[in-house]
């Protein structure tokens, strides 16, 4: 369940909004380099700031990018499971929203005598734009 409301912490802020304003998935360099500049010291307060981030479901990582993007999904229920379709030309991502196929996947797992937790899905292709 998607915890709404929680305070978040400073720097967990700071990680965030860059995220919000930038609109695309940010690499974890860039998010490093951006928030020296507001004042965050540390590699690891970054990446603890990322790691809360994802647990509550603001942000989510791409994992073949090993890059962050914000939830712009209002009532996401993604936390760690994903499924984005990315344009391999523009690098555009879409989040599927309630199509997130954690029940197929769960399907399937439990028919092979596996027990599923969480996926992360990436759909490659192009976009409106590109295509
Ligand atoms: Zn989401
Ligand atoms: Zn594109």
């Amino acid at each position: 369940m998607k915890i709404t409301n929680q305070k978040l912490t400073r720097n967990q802020e700071i990680v965030l909004n860059l995220l919000e304003n930038s609109g695309e998935p940010l690499k974890a360099y860039t998010i490093l380099s951006d928030t020296q500049k507001k004042g965050i010291k540390a590699p690891t307060q970054v990446y603890r700031a990322l790691d809360k981030l994802i647990e509550i479901g603001k942000v989510h990582k791409i994992e073949s990018k090993n890059s962050y993007v914000a939830c712009n999904i209002s009532n996401c229920t993604a936390m760690t499971s994903t499924s984005f379709l990315i344009c391999e030309k523009c690098e555009k991502v879409t989040e599927l929203e309630k199509e997130n196929l954690k029940s197929f996947f769960g399907g399937i797992s439990e028919r092979l005598n596996f027990e599923y937790s969480d996926h992360n899905l990436e759909i490659f292709g192009f976009c409106n734009t590109c295509k």
